[in-house]
């Protein structure tokens, strides 16, 4: 059966106030309040974007989002975790702090900020899973908590997948930091010799005391090392360093397979936004702000994450007449993500697109 696809159309430049306003119309065309229960703590993901960047989407947007999850009677927070890479969003403190920077804070979108994976990261639940690349996942035990997901993602592209939307914004960026290393990289963090002063941090936070210190650098044992990254994240000298050696393919899958994990057990219990402005070739968490590269074209929302994808690339190639994720990636297949999300029963290809009227 096909699964249903609500589309609302927004003029190139469409400011943010009336973006906001789409989302809001959207929110009750696709009956969203039938996703949330009275009561429900409502899990509302979005980025914050990474400093220096232009391309995020704006607190008003997600606060029109948050006063419908608050009508339908549902508790809306707003929920991110920790970036795997050294940035301003590594940390609890420094992301919420961050995100007010941007203009998330409570007073512009009326919820709170959680960061789901800890201060560092920690926070994380295991999953099991049993699938092809992840027996087990690693994700933020506040999504896994929350009763409800609204997802808002902004449609962009990605050096290592092509595309990012919606199972980019569930699987990646509700996985903890552990999910994400696993997700990037196959092999245990390294330590960057030069860099080490033996401080002692990383080995006295290890949770596995897989990190011993050397006269002059701390070691990591792999045997050990279980891979929750948390190390990285608590060098203050940028000593501990990860391989971004994972295949596009395995990534994508992987991806698909974490978005699996944190939505399980949830059915019926998530809501997928894609906005369809300001896409550009890179994403979000770059530090540098990139002008859009196609004309803004519209919001899309669907309960199946899936279907929400598969929508977006064919209006993309509809509009524009071009497949703008390959040929901003022409070495990557993004395609790769949503075929197989549906083969591992995130969702449907097949959808019936309802324009908003
Ligand atoms: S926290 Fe960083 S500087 Fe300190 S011992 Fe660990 S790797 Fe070295
Ligand atoms: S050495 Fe491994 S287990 Fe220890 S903090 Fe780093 S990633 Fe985690």
């Amino acid at each position: 059966m096909e699964s249903k696809v609500f589309f609302i159309k927004v003029e190139n430049g469409e400011d943010i106030s009336s973006l906001a306003q789409k989302a809001s119309q959207l929110f009750d065309f696709a009956n969203f309040k039938n996703v949330i229960n009275k009561n429900d703590m409502v899990a509302v993901k979005t980025s914050f974007g990474e400093k220096g960047n232009i391309g995020h989407l704006k607190p008003p947007i997600v606060k029109a989002v948050v006063d419908k999850v608050k009508e339908s009677n549902g508790k809306p927070f707003l929920i991110e975790t920790n970036t795997l890479y050294i940035g301003r969003r590594t940390n609890a403190v420094d992301h919420i702090s961050h995100a007010h920077e941007h203009g998330f804070s409570y007073e512009n979108t009326g919820a709170p900020i959680i960061i789901g994976d800890g201060l560092f990261g920690e926070h994380d639940v295991q999953i099991e899973i049993n699938q092809k690349l992840c027996k087990y996942a690693y994700v933020s035990g506040v999504a896994r908590a929350a009763n409800a997901i609204v997802s808002i993602a902004h449609v962009t592209g990605h050096l290592a997948t092509g595309m990012g939307a919606t199972l980019k914004n569930i699987g990646m960026g509700l996985s903890a930091r552990g999910g994400k290393l696993a997700q990037h990289s196959g092999i245990t963090p390294q330590i960057l010799k030069k860099r080490c002063n033996t401080c002692g941090t990383c080995g006295r936070w290890c949770p596995v005391g897989a990190i011993t210190m050397d006269e002059h650098y701390a070691v990591i044992d792999p045997k050990i090392c279980i891979g929750c990254g948390e190390c990285l994240a608590v060098c203050q000298f940028d000593a501990v360093k990860i391989a971004w050696n994972e295949s596009t393919a395995n990534l994508q899958k992987k991806i698909a397979e974490y978005c699996l994990a944190i939505i399980k057990g949830k059915l019926g219990k998530v809501a997928c936004f894609n906005f369809l402005t300001h896409i550009t070739k890179h994403c979000d968490c770059m530090d540098k702000p990139f002008e859009p590269e196609i004309a803004d074209i519209g919001i899309i929302a669907s309960t199946d994450p899936v279907a929400i994808e598969k929508a977006t690339t064919d209006i993309i190639k509809e509009r524009t007449g071009k497949d703008f994720f390959k040929d901003a990636w022409p070495n990557v297949n993004y395609t790769i993500q949503i075929n197989y999300a549906q083969e591992i029963g995130l969702g449907n290809m097949d959808y019936e697109l309802i324009p908003y009227k």
